[in-house]
């Protein structure tokens, strides 16, 4: 739930807009007849995974992609590349750690001077560990925290100062996880990095709502990708059942009987990216098949 906003907050950004009745401009009133015209987004994280789906899905929705991951996986970045301009929309590569907040707005720059005005930031990159709390070390907090939440701040920073700069607003699009909202097997530190932007994405809606800047984030639940594989094989050391069927066995744990696949992911992603979402702000929108009921 939203916290009540102090009155002065809510004079400044919304009591003194007319949102109601026949005061509504007539462009918000009526349905956009195109999902988007040549807008671009950066999407981070995006070699590979979920990231690569939401890159190519917002392209096939009229986007130009900034394809963003570390520098250890441009050939994988040049393919996504390849494939964006197959579909006839343009894209650049941006090599950077998302953890670095110095790469990160050069990342932004690499978009905007390629691409041109910035529409859409889609902070995908992300990291898991299979761990229990009691056996996390420093180390293990430290990169968890660096990768997952403050990768994800200092992308919306740099992200928001964007769009308030070209003064036309924009959408900030974080990845959060069904673990935001409740504990998941030994995934504690992930979970609260996961929780921690849930939060953020809250705090931020409300602090950028004046500048025209929604704020949303997607939670998926079991997602087939190199994550996902990752996670597998870290399981299988540790409970020895057979490669895949940590993976498998989680379907019983979903109401619609089905892991997903990150096409799933990048179809709440096109919403959120799309003027459809105009009127969504804060919300992080579980996409996880009936797992979580919140
Ligand atoms: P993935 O591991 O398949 O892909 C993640 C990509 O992010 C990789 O290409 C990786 O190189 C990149 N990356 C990692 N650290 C980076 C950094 N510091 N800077 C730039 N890029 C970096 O993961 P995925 O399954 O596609 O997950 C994407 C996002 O969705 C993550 O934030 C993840 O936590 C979240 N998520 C995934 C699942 C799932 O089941 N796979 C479930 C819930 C949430």
């Amino acid at each position: 739930m939203i916290p009540r906003l102090p009155t002065a907050v809510l004079s400044r950004s919304l009591l003194s807009r007319s949102l109601v009745g026949s005061s509504l401009p007539s462009r918000r009133r009526g349905f956009a007849t195109s999902k988007v015209a040549c807008k671009s987004a950066v999407v981070t994280g995006a070699a590979q995974g979920i990231g690569k789906a939401i890159a190519l899905r917002l392209a096939q929705d009229g986007f130009d992609i900034c394809v963003n991951d570390l520098e250890g996986n441009s050939s994988m970045v040049e393919d996504v590349v390849n494939e964006i301009k197959a579909l006839g929309r343009n894209a650049v590569p941006a090599y950077a750690d998302v953890s670095k907040l110095p790469q990160v707005e050069a990342m932004v720059e690499t978009s905007v001077n390629s691409l041109g005005p910035l529409n859409v930031f889609v902070a995908n990159a992300g990291i898991a560990q299979v761990k229990w709390t009691m056996d996390s070390t420093e180390a293990d907090l430290q990169r968890l925290f660096e990768v997952n939440f403050y990768g994800v701040v200092y992308s919306d920073q740099v992200a928001a100062r964007h769009f308030i700069k070209q003064g036309s607003g924009g959408k900030i699009i974080n990845a959060a996880s069904a673990a935001s909202f409740r504990p998941f097997l030994m995934a504690p530190i992930y979970g609260a990095t996961k929780a921690a932007v849930r939060s953020l994405t809250q705090s931020l809606a409300l602090e950028l709502a004046k500048e025209n800047i929604t704020v949303n984030a997607y939670a998926p639940g079991i997602v087939d990708s190199p994550m996902w594989e990752t996670i597998d094989e870290e399981l299988m050391a540790i409970n020895g059942l057979p490669k895949g069927e940590n993976f498998k066995s989680t379907k019983k744990t979903i109401a619609l009987g089905r892991t997903s696949v990150p096409e799933d992911v990048a179809k709440m992603v096109s919403f959120l990216a799309s003027p459809d979402s105009d009127y969504v702000t804060g919300q992080t929108m579980l996409v996880d098949g009936g797992m979580v009921f919140s």
